[in-house]
């Protein structure tokens, strides 16, 4: 049996239209590059593997001193949590292809999205869900929680609750061991199971744990949506990153890909104290018209601190008008109508058709210069 995490690229999708991405032309080429890349990059180190067998021995303080140790030691940029190299053979490749007009990625006239998520990784951080959700509930938000089916006590009771605030609910994983992916024969056992999991929550998405990924096999899951990818991100076990800032098409589902780096990377391995690398990302992707999707914890935003550091941020995209604020199935429902949409060019202006085409507008790929 093969414990190679990922086929090659064209193998995994053999039929072209099966990775659909935000553009078409030149700078839909730089989005399949960057996609295949990291397809190709995303599999575990021995080293890495053979940790995830050994963890649940290991005590948490012990292993975040490993995690802590690991991020510190990394050279990264300055710059890290951008994804300059995509952004930089995009926008070559609009130069060229300047006349390009496209549907905008977001509705409504907004200029970019914003999609809060939560991985619930413990029992504490399951005790915490609550007080959380409140305080987003506060300054006007909703976000999705992803719970862990087969780790801790999931408590039904708050999960319905939660629904009923306005919030959603997707899957984690199934145990969250890290060895989701070290076998096929493996992933399919547990992949019944996340699908359980997936109807008993009334979910219609999915995030692996620690973000290992391979789209191909997550299509046996019965999801709309996975959120397993990100842009950038040098300092998960599976590095690397599909560039783009957009959602796109992967088989069945719409991939959700994570832009904001993550709380525990940003709090407990780089020691940061306040939101200002979140900050400064949202107004990058405000240029891109891209999505702003992050992915805290209620585990690790366990400090008066920390949470005041989320606070600040929530406060700060509260008056980002031109932001919409949707939940993770919203912004995918949305990428199936846009991509439902057609512009006719024979009229002047093109007029967009399709169901919800008055929710659209074109605009002109240059604008991103
Ligand atoms: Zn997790």
């Amino acid at each position: 049996m093969t414990d190679r995490l990922l086929e090659p690229p064209q193998r995994q999708f053999d039929r072209s239209d099966r990775i659909r991405f935000a553009f078409d032309g030149l700078p839909g080429e730089v989005l399949r590059e960057h996609f295949e890349r990291d397809a190709r990059q995303a599999s575990l180190s021995a080293k890495f593997k053979m940790y995830y067998r050994f963890r649940p021995w290991i005590p948490i303080p012990v292993r975040q001193l490993l995690q802590r140790g690991r991020n510190q030691a990394m050279e990264v940029s300055d710059d890290w949590y951008l994804p300059s190299d995509f952004v930089s053979d995009f926008r070559s490749a609009i130069d060229r292809d300047s006349n390009r007009l496209v549907i905008h990625p977001w509705p409504d006239s907004f200029q970019m999205a914003v999609v809060l998520t939560h991985d619930v990784e413990t029992a504490a951080g399951m005790e915490s869900v609550d007080e959380l959700a409140k305080m987003e509930e506060r300054l006007g938000f909703r976000s999705a929680w992803n719970i862990v089916p087969h780790k801790y006590p999931v408590d039904r009771g708050l999960l319905e609750d939660l629904k009923h605030r306005g919030h959603e609910i997707g899957v984690h994983g199934y145990n969250h061991d890290g060895r989701l992916f070290e076998s096929r024969r493996l992933f399919s056992r547990r992949a019944e199971l996340i699908n359980q999991a997936i109807e008993s929550f009334g979910s219609t998405g999915f995030r692996a744990p620690m973000v290992h990924r391979n789209l191909q096999w997550l299509q046996a899951l019965d999801i709309d949506y996975d959120a397993s990818c990100f842009d950038v991100d040098p300092f998960q076990a599976m590095a690397g990153g599909v560039g783009g800032v957009w959602p796109f098409f992967a088989g069945k589902f719409v991939e959700l890909p994570y832009t904001l780096p993550q709380d525990h990377t940003l709090f407990v391995s780089l020691g940061e104290t306040t939101p200002r690398i979140w900050i400064e990302k949202l107004a990058y992707l405000r240029k891109l018209a891209g999505m702003a999707m992050l992915i805290t914890h209620p585990d690790y935003l366990d400090t008066p601190e920390r949470l005041e550091i989320y606070r600040i941020f929530l406060e700060h995209l509260a008056e980002q008008t031109d932001c919409w604020k949707a939940l993770p199935r919203e912004a995918a429902s949305w990428w199936r109508l846009r991509d439902n949409l057609e512009v006719h060019g024979s009229e002047r202006p093109p007029q967009l058709i399709g169901p919800s085409s008055q929710r659209a507008r074109l605009f002109s790929l240059s604008d991103f210069l």
